[in-house]
């Protein structure tokens, strides 16, 4: 590069730190004159995710795992010389359970978020009445929907497989990922595979019976296809780290550190592009910067408000992704005050249950290590699009009215040996109808702008390693850019 050139990052969560940590392997492995700085805006990086060390239980208060068969997040664990520390879940107890009528009911065996791998488990399951099970075996002779309109969660399923399988299964088990309502929730961005199927094969459950023997779900640690016996989510694929996803954080933040500069308690208030190239950011102490490239690594809306004064129709396009909030509550109790033996996963609630909460994993049970022997330790999920006037109460009392559903529908009693709330206000990004669109206009209003990159997991995927891949990308397209504006060949 003929001369030194600077990028900001704005936004220390995954998504920030894995940007800058991209470019500066990119500007070490070339030796690049490029000042990379992160800005944050709060006091410690990691963003959503972060863990606690509570009484020899290892707490998530975010993430407690990610999917491997999107490679990115397990390349980067191995970059970062920690494929030692990557954990598996526990095989003993990969299953799941679906709450029916008010008590814990294992989800069919084979049952993949939609589509029954094993139709005859789920015909002898008591999810469903002799018509749905009708509706649902009939799927095989539903002609498919060629046409390319994008589609909600809940029309897809009602069409192909009935009301009561969306009711009672499909919605608990794939809107707990999204903390999202199904009538709103894109198809084709968050299960474009079974759009494909059922235009390959005319149906889903055609689809399985042709493909069985080879696997739907690849995975990264060579577990594809769910050993027999196993239900509910792909559970296999999931991994996390043996002390917690905070070694996943600390281990960025060491490497970034090494070739950035890192601005904790800096929020930035808006980018403006400079009049010849390059653009000027103000952060809320209204000191001004000017940087040559930019990554917002924010939620939509917050990278939304930063641009409105200078692209406004990008701005509203962004804040038209809408979010929804959420809590976990965690809770650890003695084995010996649950009268369920919790020998799952976890358990996903349908809204037809009329409960208080959404969902709860029982992550001690999901990985070894995580509470000590003779303990559980439970993470509810309580909020989201469904349910947002739960969010409305206190801690105290959210607190307890958790206490109270996990009394009710597992009989645990006494006080639990913790207890923590997080809220996570507007974070979980809903993938509406459309979405997709949505993004192909974004992206080619963020293309007009040179060194100017969004990033994180508002577009393309919600999850760790899609906002790894992400900030990845983000890093190499803003770099890409600057070198050719230079006339330097690609990183
Ligand atoms: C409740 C919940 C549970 C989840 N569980 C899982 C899971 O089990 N597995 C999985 O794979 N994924 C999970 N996810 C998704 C995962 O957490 C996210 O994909 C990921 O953490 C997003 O990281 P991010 O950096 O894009 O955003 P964030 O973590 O939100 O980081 C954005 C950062 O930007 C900072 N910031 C905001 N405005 C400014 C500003 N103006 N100036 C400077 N800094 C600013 C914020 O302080 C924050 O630190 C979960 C998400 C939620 C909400």
């Amino acid at each position: 590069m003929s001369r030194p050139r600077s990028i900001a990052v704005v936004g220390g969560g995954l998504t920030g730190l894995t940007a800058t940590h991209r470019l500066g392997e990119f500007v070490t492995a070339r030796n690049l004159p490029i000042d990379v700085t992160l800005f944050e805006a709060g006091p410690r990086l990691g963003g959503l995710i972060g863990t606690q060390h509570i009484d020899g239980h290892v707490v998530e208060t975010g993430a407690d795992s990610f999917i491997t068969n999107k490679p990115w997040a397990v390349d980067l664990c191995k970059r970062l010389g920690l494929e030692d520390q990557l954990i598996r879940t526990n095989r003993e107890y990969q299953r799941s359970f679906i709450l029916h009528e008010g008590r814990p009911v294992q989800t069919p065996e084979g049952f993949e978020l939609l589509v029954p791998r094993k139709l005859r488990a789920l015909l002898a399951s008591p999810f469903l009445t002799a018509q749905g099970k009708l509706d649902a075996a009939n799927e095989a002779f539903v002609p498919p929907n060629m046409d390319d309109t994008d589609e909600s969660l809940a029309d897809f399923t009602r069409r192909r497989f009935g009301q009561e399988m969306l009711e009672r299964i499909v919605q608990p088990m794939v809107g707990g990922i999204y903390t999202a309502d199904p009538e709103q929730l894109s198809m084709r961005a968050t299960l474009p595979r079974f759009v494909d199927m059922e235009r390959e094969y005319g149906s889903l459950l055609r689809a399985v019976w042709q493909e069985r023997g080879s696997s739907l779900t690849d995975g990264d640690f060579g577990e594809s296809d769910p050993p027999s016996g196993i239900s509910g989510a792909r559970y296999g694929l999931f991994a996390s780290l043996k002390d917690g996803m905070s070694t996943l954080l600390d281990a960025l933040e060491q490497r970034v550190r090494l070739s950035a500069h890192v601005e904790t308690d800096t929020s930035i208030q808006s980018v403006i592009p400079l009049p010849s190239c390059g653009y000027e950011l103000t952060t809320s102490g209204g000191d001004s910067r000017s940087v040559d490239g930019v990554i917002l690594a924010l939620p939509a809306y917050q990278a939304g408000q930063l641009i409105r004064e200078w692209d406004g129709t990008l701005a509203d396009r962004l804040l038209q992704i809408l979010y929804a909030s959420s809590a976990i509550v965690v809770t650890a109790h003695r084995l010996s005050d649950v009268r369920h033996p919790l020998d799952a996963f976890g358990l996903v609630i349908p809204h037809v249950e009329h409960r208080r909460i959404l969902a709860v994993s029982f992550l001690s049970r999901k990985f070894e290590g995580r509470s000590p022997e003779g303990t559980v330790q439970l993470r509810t999920f309580v909020g989201g699009a469904m349910q947002p006037e739960q969010l409305d109460q206190d801690d105290e009392s959210l607190m307890g009215m958790v206490l109270e559903e996990l009394q009710d529908i597992f009989g645990v009693e006494g006080e639990p040996l913790f207890r923590c709330v997080t809220r996570y206000d507007r974070a979980m990004p809903q993938y509406h109808v459309g979405h997709l669109d949505l993004v192909a206009d974004i992206e080619q209003r963020e293309a007009g702008h040179v060194g100017f990159a969004l990033a994180g997991n508002a577009y393309r995927g919600v999850g760790m390693p899609d906002s790894i891949h992400s900030g990845e990308q983000a890093a190499q397209r803003v770099l890409t850019q600057l070198m050719a504006t230079d006339g330097s060949s690609s990183p």
